[in-house]
């Protein structure tokens, strides 16, 4: 791509995003041009593989790959799509929630390049990145209100969207998020770091009606998630059938049973929670929605209950700067300005 033409900077507008709040180094360009939001490009480090010997995030670790990674990765994207630093006219940022020593990398290298360059920095709120990232690919306008789902590894929820900074939380997860539920299980089935797509992988080939694992807060009604529950209880199953572990179809088996039983207890209650408020779409989003039987369950619920069903892509569903880049972009179109990112949340809500 080639450098912005200077007439055409007045209604083309680039983001750059950057994400940092976790072990992914994200950076991506995004192009607003009459409220349309379209993706340049992104590059992302996982860090995973520096993580997996310890079987979950580092956060000394995480800092140090940050500091080493993103310095690299936004003159990379830039000469990759023909860019100079001066074509972009705003930088979008996580500011929180997050780990705070992998925020304050994003942050720190943000306002650095910002005040070089004069530049305006806005902070963008990570599970709100995750919220729109289902409308990133659709041109038409994000249907307010809608009920927004989040289930990551830190953060499990369900939200009514009642417009721009209109956010309110009907449900979060008592104890462990989805994602870092599944990521402890698969430890406990001797599977590498992060747990979800192994055990998407193993249950594949396993009977999910095999074994019966508890549901937190299984009553029809009961919006509040609880994953602990499962964790324990697939702790206490392996320990009580030790001589089956060698049974590759076991195993295999447990993965399909415990899957199943995270993924209703989201489906089901995403799906009451859009029944009970009369929500006209169910928008979904975050690393765990990466899991087919889930996108599958909850599609085929929402096309049961006459809901339009919106997911974000696989490639957007776990941490990226896309989503990032694009929130500040769309609520800047929207006209709601957003906020100067003055310094990292780390326990930044959703809503206050
Ligand atoms: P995020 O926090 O949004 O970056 O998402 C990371 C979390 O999503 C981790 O806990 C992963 O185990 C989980 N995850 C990623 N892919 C899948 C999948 N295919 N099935 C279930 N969980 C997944
Ligand atoms: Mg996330």
């Amino acid at each position: 791509m080639n450098a912005t033409p200077p007439s055409d900077r007045a209604e083309r507008l680039l983001w750059l995003g950057i994400e940092t709040s976790c072990d992914e180094t994200g950076v991506a360009v995004v192009e607003e041009r009459s409220g349309r939001i379209r993706g340049i490009g992104a590059l992302l480090t996982s860090q995973v593989n520096r993580h997996r010997p310890f079987g979950g995030i580092v956060p000394e670790l995480a800092v140090r790959e940050h500091a080493r990674n993103l310095p690299l990765l936004v003159p990379q994207l830039l000469a990759r799509l023909g860019l100079s630093p001066l074509d972009l006219g705003g930088i979008a940022v996580t500011e929180g929630p997050g780990l705070a020593s992998s925020l304050l990398i994003g942050n720190a290298y943000a306002r650095a390049m910002g005040a070089s360059l004069g530049l305006p920095v806005f902070g963008v709120n990570h599970l709100e990145g995750h919220l729109f990232s289902p409308f990133l690919e659709g041109s038409e306008p994000i249907p307010f209100p809608f009920l927004g789902l989040v289930a990551s590894g830190g953060h499990t929820l369900l939200a009514a969207v009642e417009g721009w900074n209109r956010y309110r939380i009907l449900s979060s997860t008592s104890d462990d998020a989805a994602g870092e539920a599944l990521d402890k299980i698969a430890r406990l089935l001797g599977l590498p770091y992060p747990g979800g797509p192994e055990i998407e992988r193993l249950a594949s080939q396993g009977d999910p009606k095999a074994f019966c694992f508890p549901r937190g807060f299984p009553e029809t009604g009961d919006l509040r998630f609880s994953f602990s529950g499962v964790k324990t209880a697939v702790r206490y199953f392996l320990e009580q059938h030790s001589e089956r572990r060698a049974d590759p179809h076991f195993l295999s088996s447990v993965a399909a049973s415990l899957q199943d039983s995270v993924v209703r207890t989201l489906c089901e209650k995403a799906l009451w929670a859009a029944s009970k408020g009369g929500f006209r779409t169910l928008a979904a989003a975050g690393g765990v929605l990466a899991n087919r039987r889930l996108r599958e369950m909850l599609e085929a619920g929402c096309s049961d209950a006459g809901l339009s069903c919106r997911i974000a892509p696989p490639a957007l569903c776990t941490d990226n700067a896309v989503m990032i880049a694009s929130a500040a972009a769309l609520k800047s179109a929207a006209g709601i300005p957003p906020s100067l990112s003055q310094d990292i949340d780390p326990g930044l809500p959703l809503a206050v």
